[in-house]
This record gives structure tokens, C-alpha cells and sequence, in this order.
């Protein structure tokens, strides 16, 4: 196995990392190792992202005692979004900052309707563990570093999403973040995970749709074997393109065009701005390839 100059990675894997590898090689690399620009954020991003930080301020107050109004919340929002837009090349459709506000608000609403009280001992709890086979102990890879959304009094862990359509209990089974989740939770208690996954289904009328992901050992083995080879994969250099109707949406679209990968890392990260470039299509060459 060829091995990768290990110092180009980051020294743990994640949940997104993997997810990214799976859905293209070529996207890990800009983002991981090339540490390139995204040429755009999606808006569905900043949301999820605002969502996730204003919840977590709420339980983080809760937690000492003090009570939130949702007059609170929305300054909040308010003040996330702001710093968000202003920090982030945006990529905006249909959406303006009022509606992206108005979003937020309802799904945040919405949530606390249903969890307000919830008894959150900590947020954003953050977990290292290897990538061990729990059967047989053997370790592969690097150790998978992410963070537990809120875990409650009870032990139980909440990760928290926000998705355009709405899952379906299938779409579990072989989700690598899912599976990330669970055998961490799994590897802390010492037994099954207890995992609430809530997603926020962002549709005109919003809704919570909520899983209960409770796995030991060996329904955590497909994660396991999964995250092995793709580990792997990365470890070895492996990074191929993945073309697909998904390049639309990739914000690394214009890179992937431009850049002549093969000759890409010869060149000191540095000088990453000024990476040896293919000559771009133009927008109108696109025609010609169709
Ligand atoms: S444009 Fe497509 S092939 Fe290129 S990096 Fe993005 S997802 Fe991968």
C-alpha cells in the first residue's frame, strides 16, 4: 500500500470527512489537503449551522439557570445570520436574509416546542476514539474525532439535522455519519448506543422526524468496515473525481475544472492560490460538450 505524506491530512478522521471521501474523492482533497476556498457556502449550511448554534445557547442558559425568551432567540438569530452572510461567499437562490431569518425562527420554534425542556447536561460534547473493531480490537486508520449535538441527563445523545426531504428509516442503515455517531456513543457507554437522531425537515410546513438508533456490536460493524476503507483509500492517496448531476452543486465546481490534479501537490501549499491551473472552459464552451 502506497502511503500518503501523512503531515497533508488532518491528523484525525471525522464523520464529514468520510462523508466527503464517499461522495468524491476529488472533493476531499481540495477541502482536506489542498485546504482550497469553497467557492461558494450553501444557505442550507448557514441555516443548519444558526439552527444548531441559538439551540445550543438556549440548553447552554437552561443548563445554569437562567431562562431564555424567544425575544432572545430571535436577537440571536438575528445576530448569527448577520456574522454568517457577511463572513460567507453565499450562494443565494430564491432565498434574502429576511427569509433565511424567518426560517430559522420557525425551525427553532418549531424544536423548542417540542424539546424546550429537555434536560441537556452538555452541548457540543466532543469525542476521540479509534477506529476499533470491537470484537476483535484490531484498530485501523485515524482515530474519528467529532462532537455529540446535546446529551441529556439520562446518557442519551441528540444529534440534531436539518435536511430539505425527509429521511427514511432505511436511509439509516448505511449512513456514515449515523454510523459515526452510534458507535461512538456505543464505544463511551460500553454497550448499545442510545441515540436520538432529530431531523428538521425543512418543508413549507416544517416538522421533526425523530429516529432511535440503539446499536451494539455487530450492528455497528458496517460503520466499522466502512470507515476502514475508506481510511484507507485516504491514506493512501487515493482521491478520484466522482462526476456526477452532484458537480452542480459542488463548491469546489470550478477548481475541479481548472486545476491540473496530476501536478497539483507539487507545489508548496503555499502557493496553493496559484496551483498549476488547466485553462478554465467558459461558461458558454459548456454547450459544445453537452
Ligand atoms: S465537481 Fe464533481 S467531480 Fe469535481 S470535485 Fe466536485 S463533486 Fe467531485
Amino acid at each position: 500500500m502506497t502511503t500518503f505524506p501523512s503531515e497533508l491530512l488532518p491528523p484525525m478522521t471525522s464523520a464529514s470527512q468520510l462523508q466527503t471521501w464517499a461522495s468524491c474523492g476529488r472533493k476531499y482533497m481540495a477541502k482536506y489537503v489542498l485546504h482550497l476556498t469553497p467557492e461558494y457556502r450553501s444557505t442550507a449550511l448557514v441555516v443548519g449551522s444558526v439552527v444548531h448554534s441559538v439551540l445550543g445557547f438556549h440548553y447552554d442558559e437552561r443548563k445554569d439557570g437562567r431562562t431564555v425568551s424567544r425575544e432572545l432567540l430571535q436577537r440571536i438569530t438575528q445576530a448569527d445570520l448577520a456574522a454568517e452572510i457577511a463572513e460567507s461567499n453565499l450562494r443565494w437562490k430564491d432565498e434574502t436574509p429576511e427569509s433565511l431569518e424567518a426560517e430559522v425562527t420557525r425551525l427553532v420554534s418549531l424544536y423548542l416546542d417540542a424539546h424546550e425542556n429537555d434536560d441537556v447536561t452538555e452541548t457540543e460534547v466532543l469525542f476521540e476514539i479509534a477506529l476499533e473493531d470491537p470484537e476483535t480490537g484490531e484498530v485501523r486508520g485515524r482515530s474519528l474525532k467529532g462532537y455529540f449535538d446535546f446529551i441529556l441527563s439520562d446518557e442519551r445523545v441528540v444529534e440534531l439535522k436539518t435536511a430539505a426531504r425527509a429521511w427514511h428509516p432505511d436511509d439509516l442503515t448505511r449512513h456514515i455519519q449515523v454510523g459515526a455517531y452510534a458507535y461512538a456513543h456505543m464505544t463511551k457507554v460500553g454497550g448499545m448506543s442510545d441515540l436520538d437522531v432529530r431531523v428538521l425537515v425543512k418543508t413549507k410546513t416544517p416538522r421533526i422526524d425523530s429516529f432511535h438508533v440503539a446499536r451494539g456490536e455487530p450492528a455497528t460493524r458496517w460503520f466499522i468496515t466502512a470507515a476502514w476503507a475508506i481510511e484507507e483509500a485516504i491514506l493512501s492517496g487515493i482521491f478520484p473525481p466522482s462526476p456526477s448531476p452532484m458537480c452542480g452543486a459542488c463548491e469546489y465546481r470550478k477548481a475541479c475544472a481548472s486545476l491540473d490534479w496530476s501536478t497539483v501537490l507539487e507545489q508548496p501549499p503555499e502557493q496553493s492560490s496559484v496551483r498549476r491551473a488547466l485553462p478554465m472552459l467558459a461558461e458558454s464552451d459548456h454547450h459544445v460538450l453537452a
